[in-house]
């Protein structure tokens, strides 16, 4: 409008002025068409490209999606894995807020792989000694987290190549990931066919919304893997990040990180560390002697989320950067949502911009069941994450970026 305005007033003033002006005028115009395109309203686009291949061969591709805000998530058929997630800060400068790894090799020859940006399933968390029954079958998973078992198992959904369509639409850019479990795979009954939707709005969001159905009874708890720090990738701890929790309950875990069972399972953080219910930066507490958090090196922890009912997207958190003003707000219909503030990050892997991460460079908040409920089967306070042949398993997450 502003500028349609400004190319009439230029015009009259040229005809005013005679031929130099209207010289003048061209050129001004040609630079307010220019201006025009480089500072976007564009439509959103999505855009492929090789990105290697495992070493059986598959090929990888890497999925770039933009928004009309220029706001660029970066996808690959790996692992289902955010490579990268570029965002404006208050000054509209742009940053990479995910951690991740410049190359496939990387995400592939990481031996205990911190789960960079990765889709995660069958069974996110962990599963105590890596054994659940279900309807009188007891089941055996890899311990690759010992005792237990940790995020789907050795050979999880992180580490599988997904069949990807890019779909989009006026406001909107996705990525549709599918892909088949067999049964037995990695220990878990039934075929599970799983199909998770990354959709980035021109709001700033990144939506996630995931399906799966299966052939025979199972347990399923799928959720994204991301690690943020909103002053970008590599910049630093995220002890300064404010973070704020819509939880008032948590599970307290034993000192191998399973949830506890019984009376206390489901504890208030009220008085505690990990009372998060009111913005309070994540380094003001995060070294007190307090003994869950001396298990967890810091905070990884399931917090039971506040909401009236079962099904509805709920403000799950809220992350902002008081330094740049980024700020993350997380919705989701899940019961839970894991806080880990990256604990076990030691120094030995270099980032996607070159830098070493070490503990707490950025953290992950994981939509969820709560971690081992295949084992708290018939327990009231665990929501079930049973799927029978006739159900849909179906979850939303959104990740909405701005500034304040
Ligand atoms: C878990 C941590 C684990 C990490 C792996 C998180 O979801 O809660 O305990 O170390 O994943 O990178």
């Amino acid at each position: 409008m502003q500028r349609d305005r400004f190319r009439r007033v230029l015009a009259g003033r040229a005809a005013r002025l005679g031929p130099v002006a209207i010289l003048a005028l061209a050129i001004a115009l040609l630079a307010t068409t220019a201006s025009a395109s480089s500072s976007g309203h564009h439509h959103p686009t999505i855009t492929k490209q090789a990105f290697g291949s495992t070493p059986d061969g598959t090929a990888v591709d890497l999925y770039t999606l933009t928004n009309s805000h220029d706001m660029q998530v970066k996808i690959m058929t790996y692992g289902g894995i955010v490579q990268s997630i570029r965002v404006p800060d208050r000054r509209h400068k742009m940053a990479n807020v995910a951690l991740g790894f410049a190359t496939l090799d990387d995400y592939i020859r990481t031996t205990n792989s911190p789960y960079f940006g990765a889709i995660i399933g069958r069974y996110a968390n962990r599963i105590a000694n890596g054994t659940f029954t279900l309807e009188g079958v007891t089941y055996h998973l890899p311990i690759n987290n010992p005792p237990n078992s940790l995020h789907g198992g050795t050979v999880g959904f992180d580490k599988r190549v997904w069949a990807a369509t890019p779909v989009s639409d006026q406001d909107s850019v996705g990525l549709e990931l599918t892909l088949t479990s067999a049964d037995g795979d990695q220990g878990y009954p039934g075929t599970l066919r799983a199909r998770v939707l990354y959709t980035l709005t021109d709001k700033n969001e990144i939506r996630i919304d995931y399906r799966a159905t299966t052939d025979k009874a199972t347990v399923v708890n799928l959720t994204n893997h991301s690690y943020f720090n909103l002053d970008g990738e590599g910049a630093g701890t995220i002890y300064d990040h404010v973070l704020k929790l819509n939880a008032s309950s948590y599970t307290p875990v034993d000192s191998t990180l399973i949830p506890l069972h019984g009376p206390g399972e489901i504890a208030t953080v009220k008085g505690t560390p990990l009372d998060f219910t009111k913005p309070t930066p994540i380094g003001e507490r995060i070294r007190e002697p307090f003994e869950q958090l001396l298990i967890g090196h810091g905070y990884d922890h399931n917090f039971v989320l506040d909401r009236k009912d079962s099904t509805s997207l709920v403000l799950a958190a809220r992350l902002s950067d008081p330094r740049n003003g980024r700020v993350l707000e997380m919705f989701t219909d899940q019961p839970g949502i894991q806080f880990y503030s990256g604990n076990f990050l030691d120094g030995t892997l270099v980032g996607t911009g070159g830098h070493a991460y070490r503990q707490s460079d950025g953290l992950a908040l994981e939509t969820q069941h709560y971690p081992d409920s295949p084992n708290h089967q018939g327990d009231p306070n665990f929501p079930s994450v049973v799927l029978q042949p006739n159900d849909v398993y179906r979850t939303t997450t959104v990740y909405k970026f701005s500034v304040g």
